[in-house]
């Protein structure tokens, strides 16, 4: 098995957790942008946002569920936060296994970079 966040769903390679269920995992980015930075990804392997399918909308809105739940549990909802979705090269896209970033306590700019 050759994608990183498939191994990290295996155990085969650690993460710090902060949510899992059935269907999703959520971890701490290894290079955080911001003071709270996580990761949510889809326990099944989907490659990019192109590639999401017919019946996968409960997994996508799972994973815009699961991040909001996380900035309301961290003290972030009212103050705010990003939730952002990079997809292929142009968008910086690194790790080839859908992940919705969860960026939140200090102010993000906007447009982004
Ligand atoms: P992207 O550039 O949108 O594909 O985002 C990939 C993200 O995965 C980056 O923010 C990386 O810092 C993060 N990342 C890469 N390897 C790991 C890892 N082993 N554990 C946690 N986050 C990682
Ligand atoms: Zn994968």
């Amino acid at each position: 098995m050759s994608c990183l966040f498939c191994r990290i769903v295996s155990g085969e390679i650690p993460a710090s957790k902060v949510y899992e269920d059935a269907d999703v995992i959520a971890f701490n980015d290894i290079n955080p942008q911001a003071p709270l930075h996580v990761l949510v990804i889809p326990k099944r392997h989907i490659a990019t946002l192109n590639d999401v399918g017919d019946g996968d909308e409960a997994i996508v809105g799972t994973l815009v569920r699961t991040a909001a739940a996380i900035a309301s549990e961290k003290g972030f909802a009212e103050r705010g936060y990003r939730t952002v979705f990079n997809c292929n090269a142009e968008a910086g896209q690194t790790v080839f296994h859908i992940h919705l970033h969860l960026l939140a306590g200090r102010r993000l700019g906007w447009p982004p970079g």
